[in-house]
């Protein structure tokens, strides 16, 4: 019997992960995209022209173009969803709901839902969609996403443009009825995707919450770079990980150690949940991006010198007088607050921990998004239901967050 794959998405991560599963041999695959009339686009698209994967060499290496077998797009869940064996999330972090809501009725049970990516919180938002369902299926979620990817014509080719090394997850539940035979959940997984990155699957799920580096670095790049601005607009973008300083540095590194130390505390609190995947930011993203950071001697040189960084500038809008201001509402505060530094924050208080500096970087960027979060130093603010907070799902304890 054939693995049957259903990706979630329309964008440029489901292109890709629809593309590469559909080279693979033995594997049926699905797209569910539910949002305006992409279903109907990508179809039409993939049946005048097929579908393509084009993954860009570097250095000097020529472009490998995969050519995908045909395979099924839908906006309806009825159609793609019964008796899928995995689920592959490809979407950001505000579309998870939307699709968990869609596909909830035709879930078969002893089914894997993964996030690639899951940003923090993932977990929890399945376990309050799909309620007495999510006990009977399984849920991986991963640090971040496999490559950089870039839709090329929609429906019918996309490029990626760059290949981690190696990702992290976690799984939690038990699928191995739906895995039996060859090959296991996560090897499985592997299968679609390729050999790289290599998907280091390990350690409690809430260690892939803890450890989404775009919740904390995101929003505190943008701290730094605009906490101080004059309010005067800029004549261009600054550059984003290329522009980094001693003193945003200064501000990752303390904001991501008391990351660090609200893991290292629930390790103490419970000695048999593993987050030892939370480790330092310096050693986390040379392993992420080895072969690309030509400077390893210490973070800031590990930034300044990624070419898989090039070109990145801090997203900005037009003003009227044709120069720039920063975009408070991109994603780096609209998504990586809520599903991110929020999420991180609340947990931080169930279990005690104090967070100065993650709440330093919170109050500015909330106050940015014309948002509450936090008030009076908990996550008690009027927009909470609109975050993956555990506060958000009433969640008031340890062992609730660990699904114990
Ligand atoms: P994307 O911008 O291509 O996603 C857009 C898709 O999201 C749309 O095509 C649509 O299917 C869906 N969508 C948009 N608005 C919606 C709405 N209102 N309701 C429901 N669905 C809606 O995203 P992507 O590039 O595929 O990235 C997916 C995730 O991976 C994101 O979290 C992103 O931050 C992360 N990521 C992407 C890259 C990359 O290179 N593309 C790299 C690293 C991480």
């Amino acid at each position: 019997n054939p693995v049957r794959v259903l990706i979630c998405g329309g964008g440029n991560a489901a292109h890709v992960m629809a593309g590469l599963a559909a080279t693979r041999q033995g594997v049926e695959v699905r797209v569910l995209t539910i949002f305006a009339d992409e279903a109907d686009k990508w179809t039409e698209a993939m049946k005048l022209r097929g579908f393509n994967v084009i993954i860009k060499g570097h250095r000097g290496q020529p472009d490998i173009d995969l050519q995908a077998n045909p395979f099924t797009v839908s906006k309806y869940p009825e159609e793609v969803v019964p008796g899928c064996d995995l689920v592959v999330f490809a979407v950001p972090a505000y579309g998870h709901a939307q699709y968990l809501n869609a596909m909830k009725p035709f879930l078969k049970p002893g089914s894997l839902l993964v996030a690639l990516p899951g940003s923090s919180g993932f977990e929890f938002e399945v376990n309050d969609v799909l309620k007495d369902v999510a006990k009977s299926i399984s849920v991986m979620t991963f640090d971040t996403l496999p490559w950089a990817a870039r839709l090329k014509e929609y429906g019918h080719s996309v490029e990626v443009l760059g290949i981690k090394k190696v990702i992290h997850g976690a799984l939690h539940g038990n699928c191995e009825t739906v895995f039996p035979h060859d090959r296991n959940a996560v090897e499985t997984l592997q299968y679609l995707v390729g050999e790289v990155p290599v998907l280091d699957v390990s350690g409690h799920i809430l260690g892939i919450t803890l450890l989404s580096p775009n919740a904390y670095v995101h929003p505190t790049m943008m701290y730094a770079e605009w906490a101080n601005w004059d309010g005067q607009p800029v004549s261009r973008a600054p550059l984003l990980y290329h522009g980094v300083t001693d003193s945003s540095i200064k501000e990752m590194t303390q904001v991501h150690e008391e990351v660090e130390g609200l893991a290292k505390r629930i390790m103490e609190l419970r000695p048999n949940v593993d987050l030892s995947k939370v480790k330092g930011l310096f050693p986390y993203i040379l392993e992420i991006y080895e072969d690309h950071i030509l400077d390893k001697s210490n973070l800031k040189t590990a930034f300044l010198s990624n070419t898989a960084y090039e070109g990145l500038r801090f997203p900005m809008v037009a003003t009227e007088d044709g120069k720039l201001s920063p975009d408070f509402n991109n994603r780096y505060l609209s998504e990586d607050i809520p599903y991110g530094l929020v999420v991180i924050r609340g947990i931080a208080e169930i279990v005690g921990v104090d967070t100065p500096h993650i709440d330093k970087v919170l109050l500015w960027s909330q106050e940015k998004l014309g948002k509450e979060f936090l008030i009076d130093g908990h996550i008690a603010g009027k927009h909470v239901p609109e975050s993956r907070s555990p506060q958000a799902y009433g969640m008031t304890t340890l062992d609730e967050i660990l699904w114990m």
